[in-house]
Protein backbone atom coordinates (compact mmCIF):
# COMPACT_ATOMS: atom_id res chain seq x y z
CA UNK A 1 0.00 0.00 0.00
CA UNK A 2 1.25 3.27 -0.78
CA UNK A 3 -0.23 7.10 -1.08
CA UNK A 4 -0.47 9.55 -3.39
CA UNK A 5 -2.42 12.63 -4.50
CA UNK A 6 -5.40 12.37 -7.54
CA UNK A 7 -8.06 14.41 -8.06
CA UNK A 8 -11.64 13.26 -6.96
CA UNK A 9 -14.97 14.50 -7.70
CA UNK A 10 -16.52 13.63 -4.20
CA UNK A 11 -20.18 14.74 -4.66
CA UNK A 12 -22.26 15.42 -7.54
CA UNK A 13 -21.34 19.02 -9.31
CA UNK A 14 -19.25 20.26 -6.94
CA UNK A 15 -15.58 21.63 -7.90
CA UNK A 16 -12.90 18.67 -7.98
CA UNK A 17 -10.06 18.50 -4.92
CA UNK A 18 -6.89 17.30 -4.63
CA UNK A 19 -6.94 14.15 -2.36
CA UNK A 20 -4.56 11.73 -0.69
CA UNK A 21 -4.99 8.29 -2.04
CA UNK A 22 -4.29 4.65 -0.57
CA UNK A 23 -3.48 2.67 -3.93
CA UNK A 24 -3.14 -1.07 -3.08
CA UNK A 25 0.27 -3.28 -3.78
CA UNK A 26 -1.15 -4.91 -7.24
CA UNK A 27 -3.03 -8.23 -7.09
CA UNK A 28 -2.82 -11.28 -9.20
CA UNK A 29 -3.61 -9.93 -12.80
CA UNK A 30 -3.24 -5.78 -11.69
CA UNK A 31 -0.55 -3.49 -11.98
CA UNK A 32 0.31 0.15 -10.54
CA UNK A 33 1.49 2.33 -13.17
CA UNK A 34 3.19 5.47 -12.25
CA UNK A 35 1.58 8.03 -14.34
CA UNK A 36 3.60 10.68 -16.46
CA UNK A 37 0.50 12.74 -18.59
CA UNK A 38 -3.16 12.13 -18.62
CA UNK A 39 -5.63 14.51 -20.70
CA UNK A 40 -8.91 15.79 -19.51
CA UNK A 41 -11.80 14.51 -21.30
CA UNK A 42 -15.57 15.44 -21.23
CA UNK A 43 -16.36 11.88 -19.93
CA UNK A 44 -14.43 13.21 -16.69
CA UNK A 45 -16.61 16.29 -16.46
CA UNK A 46 -19.83 14.10 -16.96
CA UNK A 47 -18.43 12.13 -14.18
CA UNK A 48 -18.32 14.91 -11.82
CA UNK A 49 -21.78 16.16 -12.68
CA UNK A 50 -23.07 12.59 -11.85
CA UNK A 51 -24.24 12.20 -15.53
CA UNK A 52 -22.34 8.81 -15.59
CA UNK A 53 -23.48 7.29 -12.39
CA UNK A 54 -24.11 8.28 -8.67
CA UNK A 55 -21.10 5.82 -7.49
CA UNK A 56 -19.19 9.01 -5.79
CA UNK A 57 -16.56 9.50 -4.98
CA UNK A 58 -14.93 9.62 -8.26
CA UNK A 59 -11.36 9.00 -9.22
CA UNK A 60 -11.27 11.39 -12.31
CA UNK A 61 -8.78 10.97 -15.62
CA UNK A 62 -8.37 7.93 -18.17
CA UNK A 63 -6.76 9.40 -20.81
CA UNK A 64 -2.85 8.57 -19.66
CA UNK A 65 0.46 7.12 -20.49
CA UNK A 66 3.12 6.09 -17.70
CA UNK A 67 5.61 3.24 -16.44
CA UNK A 68 4.44 0.26 -15.10
CA UNK A 69 5.46 0.17 -11.15
CA UNK A 70 5.03 -3.12 -10.06
CA UNK A 71 3.02 -5.79 -11.08
CA UNK A 72 0.87 -8.65 -9.23
CA UNK A 73 1.07 -12.63 -9.89
CA UNK A 74 0.46 -14.11 -12.93
CA UNK A 75 1.15 -11.11 -15.07
CA UNK A 76 3.63 -11.78 -17.48
CA UNK A 77 2.42 -9.61 -20.73
CA UNK A 78 4.00 -6.37 -18.85
CA UNK A 79 6.57 -5.77 -17.09
CA UNK A 80 8.29 -2.93 -14.04
CA UNK A 81 9.78 -0.30 -16.14
CA UNK A 82 7.31 -0.58 -19.23
CA UNK A 83 5.69 2.51 -21.27
CA UNK A 84 2.17 1.52 -20.97
CA UNK A 85 -0.45 3.72 -22.60
CA UNK A 86 -3.93 2.55 -20.76
CA UNK A 87 -7.17 1.34 -22.14
CA UNK A 88 -10.66 1.24 -20.53
CA UNK A 89 -11.66 -2.21 -22.36
CA UNK A 90 -9.33 -4.58 -21.18
CA UNK A 91 -10.64 -7.68 -23.34
CA UNK A 92 -11.17 -10.95 -21.23
CA UNK A 93 -10.80 -13.84 -23.79
CA UNK A 94 -13.36 -16.02 -23.15
CA UNK A 95 -16.95 -14.00 -23.97
CA UNK A 96 -18.99 -14.79 -27.25
CA UNK A 97 -17.15 -11.90 -29.42
CA UNK A 98 -13.32 -12.97 -28.01
CA UNK A 99 -14.47 -16.67 -29.14
CA UNK A 100 -15.30 -15.66 -32.75
CA UNK A 101 -12.16 -13.56 -33.07
CA UNK A 102 -13.22 -10.50 -32.44
CA UNK A 103 -11.72 -9.19 -29.54
CA UNK A 104 -12.51 -5.54 -30.06
CA UNK A 105 -16.24 -5.94 -29.00
CA UNK A 106 -15.11 -8.09 -25.76
CA UNK A 107 -18.34 -8.20 -24.11
CA UNK A 108 -16.76 -8.77 -20.90
CA UNK A 109 -14.39 -6.10 -20.31
CA UNK A 110 -12.34 -6.23 -16.55
CA UNK A 111 -10.84 -3.71 -14.30
CA UNK A 112 -8.62 -4.22 -11.51
CA UNK A 113 -10.26 -5.93 -8.43
CA UNK A 114 -8.93 -4.28 -5.25
CA UNK A 115 -10.14 -0.61 -4.86
CA UNK A 116 -8.27 2.55 -4.28
CA UNK A 117 -9.33 4.23 -1.43
CA UNK A 118 -9.50 8.13 0.20
CA UNK A 119 -6.66 8.20 2.99
CA UNK A 120 -7.54 11.41 4.63
CA UNK A 121 -9.88 12.90 6.88
CA UNK A 122 -13.49 11.97 7.76
CA UNK A 123 -14.10 9.98 4.78
CA UNK A 124 -11.10 7.93 5.11
CA UNK A 125 -11.07 4.33 3.72
CA UNK A 126 -14.38 5.42 1.82
CA UNK A 127 -13.59 3.39 -1.89
CA UNK A 128 -13.22 5.08 -4.97
CA UNK A 129 -14.67 5.04 -8.28
CA UNK A 130 -12.21 4.96 -11.10
CA UNK A 131 -13.76 6.62 -14.12
CA UNK A 132 -13.76 4.32 -16.90
CA UNK A 133 -12.09 1.72 -14.45
CA UNK A 134 -8.63 3.96 -14.63
CA UNK A 135 -8.26 6.80 -12.92
CA UNK A 136 -5.49 8.57 -13.98
CA UNK A 137 -5.40 11.99 -12.20
CA UNK A 138 -2.99 10.36 -9.70
CA UNK A 139 0.74 10.65 -9.47
CA UNK A 140 -0.29 6.50 -9.74
CA UNK A 141 -2.74 4.20 -10.39
CA UNK A 142 -3.72 0.64 -10.22
CA UNK A 143 -5.35 -1.11 -13.11
CA UNK A 144 -6.00 -4.68 -14.67
CA UNK A 145 -2.75 -5.94 -16.62
CA UNK A 146 -4.83 -6.07 -19.80
CA UNK A 147 -5.45 -2.26 -19.60
CA UNK A 148 -1.50 -1.08 -19.73
CA UNK A 149 -0.87 -1.57 -23.34
CA UNK A 150 3.09 -1.45 -24.40
CA UNK A 151 4.44 0.76 -26.84
CA UNK A 152 7.76 2.58 -28.13
CA UNK A 153 9.06 4.12 -25.36
CA UNK A 154 10.29 7.44 -27.41
CA UNK A 155 6.82 8.78 -27.60
CA UNK A 156 5.81 11.87 -25.64
CA UNK A 157 3.82 10.69 -23.43
CA UNK A 158 1.05 13.48 -23.37
CA UNK A 159 0.83 13.14 -26.76
CA UNK A 160 0.09 9.36 -27.01
CA UNK A 161 -1.47 9.05 -23.95
CA UNK A 162 -4.41 10.42 -25.63
CA UNK A 163 -4.66 7.37 -27.49
CA UNK A 164 -6.19 5.74 -24.57
CA UNK A 165 -9.56 7.71 -25.43
CA UNK A 166 -10.85 10.17 -27.41
CA UNK A 167 -8.46 10.48 -30.33
CA UNK A 168 -8.65 6.82 -30.28
CA UNK A 169 -12.30 7.16 -30.77
CA UNK A 170 -12.22 9.65 -33.52
CA UNK A 171 -9.05 7.81 -35.40
CA UNK A 172 -11.04 4.52 -34.86
CA UNK A 173 -14.36 5.56 -36.03
CA UNK A 174 -13.26 6.64 -39.47
CA UNK A 175 -10.72 3.97 -39.59
CA UNK A 176 -12.33 0.62 -38.05
CA UNK A 177 -15.69 1.75 -38.24
CA UNK A 178 -16.07 3.74 -41.33
CA UNK A 179 -13.76 1.20 -43.05
CA UNK A 180 -12.52 4.66 -44.58
CA UNK A 181 -10.09 3.50 -47.19
CA UNK A 182 -8.39 5.00 -50.15
CA UNK A 183 -10.35 7.96 -52.52
CA UNK A 184 -13.50 7.76 -50.34
CA UNK A 185 -15.29 10.69 -49.34
CA UNK A 186 -16.12 11.41 -45.56
CA UNK A 187 -17.94 14.13 -43.57
CA UNK A 188 -17.53 14.81 -40.01
CA UNK A 189 -20.23 16.25 -38.21
CA UNK A 190 -18.76 17.87 -34.88
CA UNK A 191 -14.83 19.11 -34.38
CA UNK A 192 -14.48 17.97 -30.92
CA UNK A 193 -11.54 15.93 -29.99
CA UNK A 194 -13.21 13.23 -31.48
CA UNK A 195 -14.15 14.63 -34.39
CA UNK A 196 -11.36 16.33 -35.33
CA UNK A 197 -9.54 12.87 -34.73
CA UNK A 198 -11.98 11.28 -37.62
CA UNK A 199 -10.51 14.16 -39.45
CA UNK A 200 -7.24 12.95 -38.93
CA UNK A 201 -7.79 9.62 -39.35
CA UNK A 202 -9.87 9.97 -42.81
CA UNK A 203 -6.91 11.56 -43.95
CA UNK A 204 -4.24 8.82 -43.03
CA UNK A 205 -6.53 6.16 -44.49
CA UNK A 206 -6.33 8.40 -48.05
CA UNK A 207 -9.76 9.85 -48.15
CA UNK A 208 -10.21 12.19 -51.40
CA UNK A 209 -12.26 14.78 -49.66
CA UNK A 210 -12.53 15.36 -46.10
CA UNK A 211 -15.46 17.39 -44.52
CA UNK A 212 -15.59 19.19 -41.64
CA UNK A 213 -18.91 20.56 -40.18
CA UNK A 214 -19.59 22.36 -37.51
CA UNK A 215 -21.20 25.78 -35.60
CA UNK A 216 -17.98 27.58 -34.21
CA UNK A 217 -15.49 28.66 -37.06
CA UNK A 218 -12.93 28.67 -35.04
CA UNK A 219 -12.88 24.99 -34.60
CA UNK A 220 -13.17 24.77 -38.45
CA UNK A 221 -10.37 26.84 -38.66
CA UNK A 222 -8.46 24.13 -36.73
CA UNK A 223 -9.89 20.93 -38.64
CA UNK A 224 -7.76 22.55 -42.07
CA UNK A 225 -4.85 22.27 -39.88
CA UNK A 226 -5.75 18.36 -39.58
CA UNK A 227 -6.33 18.00 -42.96
CA UNK A 228 -10.06 18.95 -43.83
CA UNK A 229 -10.39 19.77 -47.35
CA UNK A 230 -13.82 21.29 -46.90
CA UNK A 231 -16.07 23.22 -43.85
CA UNK A 232 -19.28 24.07 -43.67
CA UNK A 233 -20.96 25.92 -40.69
CA UNK A 234 -23.55 24.48 -39.93
CA UNK A 235 -25.19 28.15 -38.64
CA UNK A 236 -24.93 29.74 -41.62
CA UNK A 237 -25.63 26.72 -44.52
CA UNK A 238 -27.63 23.31 -44.57
CA UNK A 239 -25.12 21.10 -44.14
CA UNK A 240 -27.03 18.44 -46.08
CA UNK A 241 -27.38 20.54 -48.91
CA UNK A 242 -23.55 21.73 -48.39
CA UNK A 243 -21.94 17.98 -48.18
CA UNK A 244 -24.37 17.05 -51.15
CA UNK A 245 -23.05 19.82 -53.39
CA UNK A 246 -19.39 19.20 -52.70
CA UNK A 247 -19.42 15.83 -53.00
CA UNK A 248 -21.59 15.76 -56.01
CA UNK A 249 -18.79 16.78 -58.37
CA UNK A 250 -18.55 12.95 -59.07
CA UNK A 251 -21.99 12.58 -59.38
CA UNK A 252 -22.78 11.39 -55.95
CA UNK A 253 -25.41 12.52 -53.84
CA UNK A 254 -23.26 12.85 -50.77
CA UNK A 255 -20.26 11.54 -48.36
CA UNK A 256 -19.25 7.82 -48.94
CA UNK A 257 -19.34 7.84 -44.97
CA UNK A 258 -20.52 10.39 -42.59
CA UNK A 259 -19.33 10.25 -39.37
CA UNK A 260 -21.36 12.03 -36.34
CA UNK A 261 -19.26 13.02 -33.66
CA UNK A 262 -22.00 15.16 -31.68
CA UNK A 263 -24.33 12.51 -30.21
CA UNK A 264 -27.87 14.33 -31.02
CA UNK A 265 -31.03 13.22 -33.29
CA UNK A 266 -30.57 16.46 -35.31
CA UNK A 267 -27.10 16.10 -36.18
CA UNK A 268 -27.75 12.18 -36.83
CA UNK A 269 -30.50 12.99 -39.10
CA UNK A 270 -28.38 15.17 -41.15
CA UNK A 271 -25.81 12.27 -40.85
CA UNK A 272 -28.23 10.18 -42.10
CA UNK A 273 -29.10 12.51 -45.26
CA UNK A 274 -25.85 13.55 -45.93
CA UNK A 275 -24.08 10.23 -46.96
CA UNK A 276 -24.44 8.98 -50.50
CA UNK A 277 -26.61 5.88 -51.70
CA UNK A 278 -25.55 2.64 -49.75
CA UNK A 279 -22.94 4.78 -47.97
CA UNK A 280 -22.28 4.62 -44.12
CA UNK A 281 -23.21 6.12 -41.16
CA UNK A 282 -20.99 5.98 -37.91
CA UNK A 283 -22.58 7.51 -34.69
CA UNK A 284 -19.48 7.90 -32.31
CA UNK A 285 -21.02 11.00 -30.24
CA UNK A 286 -22.18 9.92 -27.12
CA UNK A 287 -25.89 10.71 -26.46
CA UNK A 288 -27.91 10.79 -23.17
CA UNK A 289 -30.31 8.62 -22.14
CA UNK A 290 -33.73 10.61 -23.18
CA UNK A 291 -32.71 11.30 -26.86
CA UNK A 292 -34.57 9.32 -29.36
CA UNK A 293 -33.49 8.68 -32.77
CA UNK A 294 -35.43 11.08 -35.26
CA UNK A 295 -38.43 10.59 -36.71
CA UNK A 296 -36.95 8.98 -40.03
CA UNK A 297 -39.10 7.07 -42.99
CA UNK A 298 -38.48 3.53 -42.75
CA UNK A 299 -38.86 3.58 -46.81
CA UNK A 300 -35.70 5.93 -46.54
CA UNK A 301 -33.68 3.27 -44.19
CA UNK A 302 -34.51 0.61 -46.84
CA UNK A 303 -33.98 2.93 -49.81
CA UNK A 304 -31.02 4.50 -49.37
CA UNK A 305 -28.84 1.40 -48.18
CA UNK A 306 -25.85 0.92 -46.68
CA UNK A 307 -24.96 0.85 -42.81
CA UNK A 308 -25.92 2.60 -39.77
CA UNK A 309 -23.11 1.90 -37.56
CA UNK A 310 -22.28 2.38 -33.76
CA UNK A 311 -18.60 2.84 -32.77
CA UNK A 312 -17.80 2.06 -29.49
CA UNK A 313 -13.84 3.30 -28.55
CA UNK A 314 -13.02 3.32 -32.31
CA UNK A 315 -13.91 -0.25 -32.36
CA UNK A 316 -10.41 -0.56 -31.43
CA UNK A 317 -8.13 -3.20 -30.30
CA UNK A 318 -5.59 -2.08 -27.73
CA UNK A 319 -2.94 -4.45 -28.25
CA UNK A 320 -3.41 -4.54 -32.33
CA UNK A 321 -4.08 -0.26 -32.28
CA UNK A 322 -1.89 1.91 -30.39
CA UNK A 323 1.90 0.52 -30.75
CA UNK A 324 0.21 0.85 -34.55
CA UNK A 325 -0.29 4.35 -34.30
CA UNK A 326 2.42 5.30 -31.67
CA UNK A 327 4.89 3.98 -34.52
CA UNK A 328 3.22 6.24 -37.60
CA UNK A 329 3.33 9.39 -34.63
CA UNK A 330 6.97 8.49 -34.36
CA UNK A 331 7.47 8.50 -37.99
CA UNK A 332 5.57 11.64 -38.40
CA UNK A 333 2.74 10.31 -40.57
CA UNK A 334 -0.18 11.27 -37.29
CA UNK A 335 0.30 14.35 -35.62
CA UNK A 336 -0.67 13.44 -32.43
CA UNK A 337 1.12 16.48 -30.69
CA UNK A 338 -1.40 18.93 -32.59
CA UNK A 339 -4.11 17.49 -30.35
CA UNK A 340 -2.10 18.58 -26.88
CA UNK A 341 -3.26 22.36 -26.37
CA UNK A 342 -1.87 23.14 -23.41
CA UNK A 343 0.54 21.58 -20.36
CA UNK A 344 -1.01 21.95 -16.62
CA UNK A 345 -0.59 20.57 -13.22
CA UNK A 346 -2.45 18.33 -10.90
CA UNK A 347 -4.10 20.92 -9.19
CA UNK A 348 -5.54 22.84 -12.72
CA UNK A 349 -8.35 19.93 -13.71
CA UNK A 350 -11.30 21.88 -12.93
CA UNK A 351 -10.17 25.17 -15.13
CA UNK A 352 -9.28 23.17 -17.59
CA UNK A 353 -13.15 21.75 -17.37
CA UNK A 354 -14.55 25.25 -18.36
CA UNK A 355 -12.16 25.57 -20.84
CA UNK A 356 -13.50 22.27 -22.74
CA UNK A 357 -16.74 23.78 -22.68
CA UNK A 358 -15.63 27.23 -24.01
CA UNK A 359 -14.54 25.07 -27.16
CA UNK A 360 -10.95 26.90 -26.67
CA UNK A 361 -8.89 23.84 -26.20
CA UNK A 362 -8.62 20.40 -28.48
CA UNK A 363 -7.48 18.79 -25.44
CA UNK A 364 -5.71 19.80 -21.91
CA UNK A 365 -2.68 17.59 -20.42
CA UNK A 366 -2.20 16.92 -17.07
CA UNK A 367 1.44 15.89 -16.64
CA UNK A 368 2.90 14.21 -13.35
ZN1 LIG B 1 -14.23 -11.00 -24.21
ZN1 LIG C 1 -12.35 10.16 -22.59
Amino acid sequence: MQQVKAVVALAKGEPVTLQTINIPDPGPGEAVVKVQACGVCHTDVHYRDGGINDDFPFLLGHEAAGIVEAVGLGVTEIEPGDFVVLNWRAVCGNCRACGRGEPQYCFNTHNATQKMTLADGELAGTELTPALGIGAFAEKTLVAAGQCTKVDPRARPAAVGLLGCGVMAGLGAAINTGNVGRGKTVAVIGCGGVGMAAIAGSVLAGASKVIAVDIDDRKLERARTFGATHTVNSRQADPVAAIKEICGANGADGADVVIEAVGRPETYEQAFYARDLAGTVVLVGVPTPEMKVPDLPLIDVFGRGGSLKSSWYGDCLPSRDFPMLTDLYLQGRLDLDAFVSEEIGIGDVEAAFTKIHDGDVLRSVVIL
